[in-house]
């Protein structure tokens, strides 16, 4: 039996990559977080190649310090907690500390950052897991970082992504998601230097809608009911969408908790089961639905992805659910007194 030792730093951070950056569009959902954890009014995303030889994200958030930009690609530092207690409440996407120092193991990396109180910015590149001393550069307050070359240095995990087309069709989809939920920030998404998305922040409840039709079609907003409904401490608002506009794939779901996207089996039941009267076998329906909850009543600390939760009292959250749609749905059947779709 060989002799125990510590691991280098780079291949502890290497291990950390392989549990959250599965794929380019791992890279961008930490990126984008990060973005908006940092307030950010405006993100932008530059792909290449599907991300497999560039992802840079742009914004104009707080920035980070000079002092801490070594923190910044450090593993376990972070701005978001400093407590249990603080991890029980999180309201930051971000809170492990692990995304920089992970991604900039597997890429070519480079962050350039700038504060309010900074007359210019500092620029840090990684190769393969070893920062280079910061450099000063050019920055509007706000930060950018640059990914290249994913997974250069893990050919195991290069072989696994697939074709351009495939993967960045998977960042549209995580963008999409996020610019669903995070209506009061502009997203600018281009791959290989073509515009593909421009989605301008939603100054008022008018506009939302117009974005919602942006992001999942005219059909969408035209089968869909609003909602926002109250109860036991919790509420569910957003879009349910109509039979009418039930789809042959589950391709049209999006369910937050506290703004974050999840995937549960507790709200998949309820949602199902709410949508089993109304709905032919087979068709899934579609719906963008917020539930929001005191962060004591759920645990996001379960996976390193962070797309799974765990409620704490999951029978209550369950009913409110399945209460709540069931009764808008079956309104509709019954073809009473519901508002038109908006
Ligand atoms: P986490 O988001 O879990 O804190 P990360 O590794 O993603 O960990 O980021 C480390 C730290 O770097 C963050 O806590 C934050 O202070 C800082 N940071 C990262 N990205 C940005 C950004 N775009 N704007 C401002 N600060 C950032
Ligand atoms: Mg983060």
């Amino acid at each position: 039996m060989p002799r125990i030792r510590q691991l280098p730093i780079e291949l502890v951070n290497q291990i950390a990559a392989g549990e959250v950056i599965e794929r380019p569009a791992s890279v961008v959902k930490e990126l984008v977080e990060n973005s908006l954890d940092a307030g950010a009014g405006r993100v932008e995303i530059e792909i290449e190649e599907g991300g497999a030889r560039l992802i840079r994200v742009r914004d104009d958030g707080c920035g980070i310090d000079a002092d801490d930009l070594p923190l910044a690609i450090a593993a376990h530092a972070t701005s978001k907690i400093a407590s249990f207690d603080d991890l029980e409440r999180v309201a930051t996407m971000g809170f492990r500390g692990e995304a920089l120092p992970s991604i900039a193991s597997i890429s070519r990396f480079a962050l350039t950052s700038r504060t309010s109180a900074q007359d210019h910015a500092l620029r840090i590149e990684v190769d393969g897991g070893k920062p280079l001393p910061p450099k000063p550069a050019q920055h509007p307050v706000g930060t950018s970082i640059e990914v290249r070359d994913l997974f250069y240095n893990v050919p195991a995990r290069r072989k696994f992504m697939r074709a351009e087309r495939t993967e960045f069709g998977r960042i549209d989809e995580l963008i999409t998601s996020l610019a669903l939920v995070r209506t009061e920030v502009e997203f600018r998404l281009s791959h290989n230097n073509k515009p593909v998305r421009l989605l301008r922040r939603v100054d008022s409840a008018a506009a939302l809608p117009a974005r919602v039709a942006d992001l999942l079609g005219q059909e969408f907003i035209e089968q869909c009911l609003r909602i926002d409904h109250s109860a036991a401490g919790m509420r569910l608002s957003g879009w349910v969408g109509l039979p009418t506009a039930s789809r042959a794939q589950a391709d049209q779901q999006y369910f937050y908790v506290n703004a974050r996207l999840v995937r549960d089996k507790v709200v998949a039941h309820a949602v199902r089961q709410a949508y089993a009267d109304v709905l032919f076998h087979g068709r899934h329906p579609a719906f963008v639905l917020f539930l929001e909850l005191d962060p004591l009543g759920v645990d996001v600390n379960v996976h390193p992805a962070k797309h799974e939760v765990r409620f704490r009292e999951s029978r209550l959250v369950h009913d409110f659910l399945y209460r709540t749609l069931n009764e808008v749905l079956a309104e509709t059947r019954a073809g009473s007194g519901v508002s038109p779709p908006v």
